[in-house]
């Protein structure tokens, strides 16, 4: 059902309390919070720990041991180890109901330890809990949708067929065996769930390198995978920074896949980096988002939809809306529409009633944030929301105001994903001439058409040059339908969240099999 006009507004924060369970987990009784390697938690070798911090507060949540080296070897051993078992046993031998039957157990604690969960993605991730509920309604979400898939989609021998005389052919479909998941700390638990659950439903066994802003919800589901019973070594966890822990793991040959999800130039580094020794990859990278609004739109009623998606997780989400194509007949009613929503945003700390814009997640992201919307002015923007550093009373914090400019066709004042609630509004005299616009940008992650003609609207969607493109809705998921990108944004891979998905976490071999000759 449609959402009604007056009710489009920011995604906005309920008060949150941090429940005892999440303290008590961060305290870990006095130690810094361990990896979790073949079921167990291991302090690491290199004596290393981290902080991670509420990005709201500058709170330190939890201190966390660093994984370097060492520990992603130990982890892929326990991870080959219980791939294979004493040959019969291993993971990839689980029947498919016993594995879906583990995932639920899982899926299970977390709904029991829902409120932990939601404080890792409130405090850790900085996230306002309208959005926060429904990142942790993905983890059951997933796991349903990939145990029906696994139920579905038959791994072993395909269908025999002659190929020769006397000799028959047969494709044999298996998981890769160790796979890896790199994650970004954007939308932590939402990821490490998109990628966990169709790799072990597929019979592989896991390392999961969460971001180092972000570790705790990865670290939580590693405790409640023990609790729910998953052999030792299926699921491993190992926090660390990007060029230590996450290095290690694309350069490990013991590890046969890995998904990431990203920036593009981390992306295309680990591919290289893998690549040299066989190991396969797929990636989900950033995006430039696009938004095309033609002329019939009432540009009130668009401005707030588009400003509610630009503004979602405070424009950290990787589809989020930076551009706009508006046509010229409409636009500076839109423009004065999108000025008003992105100056009413509540600015405020995350866990506070009504909060809709908090703090940005780490020093270095407020700088790029700062330096991007200069830089847009240098490049011919010209402010009607000017960003800028904020102050919340009371909280230290990473805060920075909006920012909304106007530009023109031919002022390319935006090139690079910012991700923050930031946004570029040109005025265009044609559809074509804002498809041309939206398109000419090596991105292509997501993008929307804003219409009453929704004919109209998939015309014109389907030439966006995106892995996503919606008409009246953007950041829009949905299993069984891929999200990946296209150009820069994404690939090889089929994208999340989809069939070829649950495919892409297995390899196929031909098998060609010839009667023996006869004396
Ligand atoms: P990032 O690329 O800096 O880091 C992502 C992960 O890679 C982190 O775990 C990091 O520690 C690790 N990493 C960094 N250097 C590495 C190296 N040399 N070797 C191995 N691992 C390394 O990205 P980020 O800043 O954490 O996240 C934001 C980015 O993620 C944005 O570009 C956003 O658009 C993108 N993103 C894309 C999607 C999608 O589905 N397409 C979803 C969420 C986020």
């Amino acid at each position: 059902m449609a959402t009604a006009h007056a009710n489009i507004q920011a995604l906005t924060a309920a008060r949150f309390e941090m429940p005892a369970k999440f303290t008590q987990f961060c305290e870990n009784g006095g130690q810094p919070l361990g990896g979790y390697i073949g079921g167990q938690s291991v302090p690491g070798s290199m004596n290393a720990t981290f902080e991670t911090v509420d990005p709201g507060s500058l709170d330190v949540l939890a201190r966390v041991c660093e994984m370097g080296e060492a520990e992603v070897d130990r982890a892929v051993t326990a991870a080959q180890a219980a791939f294979a078992g004493n040959g019969v046993n291993g993971w990839r031998d689980f029947p498919v109901d016993e594995r879906c039957e583990l995932v639920m157990k899982l899926v299970e604690l977390a709904d029991r330890d829902r409120d932990v969960l939601l404080a890792c993605e409130i405090h850790d991730g900085g996230k306002v809990s309208e959005l926060a509920e429904g990142d942790v309604d993905q983890i059951r979400a997933c796991a349903e949708y990939f145990c029906d898939v696994a139920r579905r989609i038959p791994l072993g021998d395909g269908p025999s067929m002659d190929v020769a005389d006397g000799v028959r052919g047969f494709t044999y479909r298996e998981p890769w065996g160790v796979v890896a998941g790199i994650i970004p700390w954007n939308y932590p638990i939402v990821l490490t769930s998109w990628f966990m659950f169709p790799a072990l439903l597929a019979g592989n066994c896991i390392i999961i390198k969460p971001a180092e802003d972000t570790p705790l919800s990865a670290l939580y589901l590693a405790k409640l995978a023990e609790e729910a019973g998953f052999p030792p070594g299926v699921i491993n966890v190992l926090p660390g920074r990007g060029e230590l822990t996450g290095q290690a793991i694309a350069e490990h040959p013991g590890i046969r896949y890995i998904s990431f999800t990203g920036s593009p130039g981390v992306g295309q580094h680990i591919l290289r980096t893998c690549d040299r020794h066989g190991t396969r990859m797929k990636r989900e990278m950033g995006g430039n988002g696009a938004a095309i609004v033609l002329d019939d739109a009432d540009p009130e009623v668009v401005a707030r939809m588009i400003g509610r998606h630009a503004n979602q997780h405070f424009g950290q989400t990787c589809c989020t809306i930076h551009r706009v194509f508006v046509d010229q007949k409409i636009a500076d009613d839109f423009i004065d529409a999108e000025r008003h929503f992105f100056e009413n945003l509540k600015i405020g700390y995350q866990a506070e009633e009504g909060t809709q814009l908090g703090a940005v997640i780490n020093p270095t992201q407020m700088s790029r944030v700062l330096k991007a919307q200069s830089e847009t002015v240098a490049r011919g923007g010209q402010p009607v929301v000017a960003g800028g550093p904020a102050e919340v009373p009371g909280r230290k914090g990473f805060y920075v105001k909006p920012a909304l400019y106007r530009t023109q066709p031919g002022v390319q004042c935006n090139p690079q994903e910012v991700f923050h609630t930031f946004a570029t509004i040109c005025p265009v005299s044609s559809a074509e001439q804002a498809l041309e616009l939206a398109n000419s940008t090596p991105y292509g992650l997501g993008a929307s058409v804003w219409t009453k003609d929704v004919d109209r609207g998939i015309a014109l969607a389907k030439q966006l040059r995106d892995g996503t493109c919606q008409v009246n809705c953007h950041n829009s998921i949905a299993y069984g339908l891929p999200y990946g990108g296209q150009g820069i944004s994404g690939g090889p891979g089929a994208g999340v969240n989809c069939e070829d998905t649950f495919r892409d976490y297995t390899q196929v071999k031909a098998v060609y099999v010839s009667e023996y000759p006869e004396a």
